[in-house]
């Protein structure tokens, strides 16, 4: 698709070869948009020959009816069209002179000067190169900014043009009709890419792109990445019935026939002033929120963004908060289910937010999955617990390993995983004050750099804990994967005890099979003494739950373990 075609390869004054400069344009593909002229000079009188000429050229005046040669061509774009900065300038930068030493010192002669057009100050770029012939010379003004603001593969906008084309457009709109900012994206586009290649992904953002086209008939539309497009759309094509035609569709070609889903989010324009980078945010935000129940379309609301606001002064906030200890420790204490001992214990975040007050994890932590800055969560609470710990031991108290929950995010940060490793390897018998937690699901999609950071943890005596056994799609092939030293039993199938036969036999069966493979078992979330009494006679061997313990404070767990 691209507008230029490779000729042969040539070599310059200098020897070097100015393989960059050796495209010629292949002017059947020239459009009016990004070229303004193309023309050839010769050295000897001066005099051009045009190719092509765009209409802003000739709505100025300029074209091979009224220019005869280069000089003459270069004085008439500063006389009509240069912003007055350049006006007195661009001719002796531009001169044939200065033309001809730059080719013959660098193969290629490039300025790019600017001009006032009825859209405002716009680049341009002058290039010329050598053509077939020694007095020959080849020239190209080029609209950069076009060339900026277009997407090659779509034709669209790209993402700079569409925010400054639709800030301008938007400002000539009578917003009181109803426009929309509609940002798309393909649901597990990567899943379709990765099973039937690169190729098709692209020929499925060419669907993609006339679906949204042919139904909300978009003022202007951009390709911002892969398959996400934004639109600029007039409320009245906002119809449920295109909504839902745009939702649910179907790729066919030769070969493949594959259903899928566009999600769409829409932010309604109240006001023309407001930044277009933000609008195309808040539309994103909406169609990130959208789920299958609301059929993968969201309208951005207040609530939205206030979450979101709330989610950003986190973020904001986090170093600062981990500096001055907003963010903390409380430990849930295990207990042996026959002498109701501690055992061991659970470091659980929580974040004594200074304006806020205490916040449970669901309220933070996922931001942080999605930024990747949990991982100094994790470094804060592996701190944490080890010092609590060899401060106990030095005062000659007694210590019990203490669980820091691992997230999936960890797996792909080497920098933690090597703080991990190397925090432990520098304590004598580690495996006395730490282990940690992998959930199930975060389990089941690790790769081998985080395999092998359990396997090492676990070579140096550390113990690794499967978390929330049984939440999701869990698989005999998980335990079957990996060497875990203990199981935790989701406290899901906890509090079906007593009330579903099922959950009381998936219970027992898990306890025996855990132990069978050489695993001790944790019950998570146990709340009543029936639900214990059904544990000890399952003969589960730690439990954890607010019968005992609920999650405290690092003074109050010191004082739970006494001596
Ligand atoms: P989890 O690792 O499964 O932790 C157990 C959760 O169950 C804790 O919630 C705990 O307070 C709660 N719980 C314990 N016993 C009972 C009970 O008897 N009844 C009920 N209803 N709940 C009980 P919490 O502290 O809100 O933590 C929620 C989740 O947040 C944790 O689930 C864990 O996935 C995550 N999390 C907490 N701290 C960290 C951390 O430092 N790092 C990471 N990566 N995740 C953490
Ligand atoms: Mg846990
Ligand atoms: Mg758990």
């Amino acid at each position: 698709m691209g507008i230029f075609s490779d000729s042969k390869e040539k070599t310059y004054g200098s020897g070097s070869t100015a393989s960059d400069y050796r495209k010629t344009p292949d002017i059947s593909t020239l459009s009016d948009s990004a070229f303004d002229a193309v023309f050839q000079i010769n050295a000897q009188d001066k005099s051009v020959q045009f190719f092509h000429y765009s209409d802003f050229f000739k709505k100025n005046g300029i074209s091979d009816l009224t220019i005869n040669d280069y000089d003459e061509l270069i004085q008439t774009i500063s006389d009509k069209l240069s912003v007055d900065d350049e006006k007195q300038t661009l001719p002796d930068q531009a001169g044939l002179s200065v033309v001809l030493s730059d080719i013959r010192r660098a193969g290629v002669f490039v300025r790019a000067f600017h001009v006032n057009t009825p859209e405002g100050k716009r680049t341009k770029s002058l290039r010329i190169y050598r053509g077939s012939s020694s007095d020959e010379f080849m020239a190209l003004i080029i609209d950069i900014e076009l060339i900026i603001d277009h997407d090659w593969m779509t034709d669209e906008y790209s993402s700079d043009g569409f925010t400054r084309a639709a800030s301008n457009m938007i400002k000539s709109l009578d917003l009181s009709i109803g426009y929309s900012i509609c940002y798309a994206n393909i649901q597990d586009f990567k899943d379709f890419n990765d099973s039937f290649g690169d190729k098709n992904g692209d020929l499925l953002i060419f669907n993609e792109q006339h679906v949204l086209k042919d139904i909300l008939h978009p003022l202007l539309m951009g390709r911002l990445e892969a398959d996400h497009f934004v639109m600029l759309v007039p409320d009245d094509n906002l119809t449920e019935e295109n909504l839902d035609r745009i939702t649910f569709r179907t790729y066919e070609d030769n070969v493949i026939e594959y259903d899928y889903n566009i999600r769409l989010g829409i932010y309604h324009i109240h006001d023309s002033n407001e930044n277009m980078s933000v609008m195309i945010s808040w539309a994103k935000l909406a169609e990130n929120k959208t789920s299958e129940e609301e059929h993968y379309t969201g309208v951005f609301d207040s609530k939205m963004r206030e979450d979101y606001l709330k989610t950003q002064n986190l973020i904001r906030d986090l170093d600062h908060s981990i500096k001055d200890n907003e963010l903390i420790p409380y430990y849930q204490p295990v207990v042996d289910t026959g002498t109701s001992q501690i055992v061991s214990a659970e470091a659980l975040v929580r974040w004594n937010h200074h304006s806020r007050g205490l916040l449970a994890p669901y309220k933070f932590l996922p931001a942080f999955s999605k930024n990747g800055e949990i991982s100094k969560i994790t470094r804060l609470m592996v701190d944490s617990v080890l010092d609590f710990n060899l401060w106990r031991k030095s005062q000659g108290l007694k210590t019990v390993p203490c669980d820091v929950n691992l997230s999936q995010i960890d797996f792909y940060n080497p920098a933690i995983m090597n703080y991990i490793v190397e925090r432990i390897k520098a304590i004598e018998n580690a495996n006395d004050y730490i282990k940690f937690e992998v959930t199930e699901s975060s389990f089941a999609v690790l790769e081998t750099e985080g395999i092998n950071f359990l396997k090492e943890l676990k070579d140096l005596g550390i113990d690794i804990l499967l978390d929330d056994y049984g939440s999701g799609m869990s698989s005999l092939s998980t335990l079957e994967s990996f060497d875990f030293d203990i199981i935790k039993l989701d406290m899901g199938f906890i509090h079906k005890i007593g009330t579903s036969r099922t959950s009381e036999a998936i219970i027992r069966s898990t306890i025996e099979m855990g132990h069978g493979i050489g695993a001790s078992v944790i019950a998570e979330g146990v709340e009543t003494k029936a639900q214990r009494d059904f544990l000890l006679d399952a003969g589960c061997d730690m439990i954890q739950g607010y019968l005992y313990y609920k999650p405290i404070t690092q003074e109050e767990f010191a004082k739970v373990l006494g001596k």
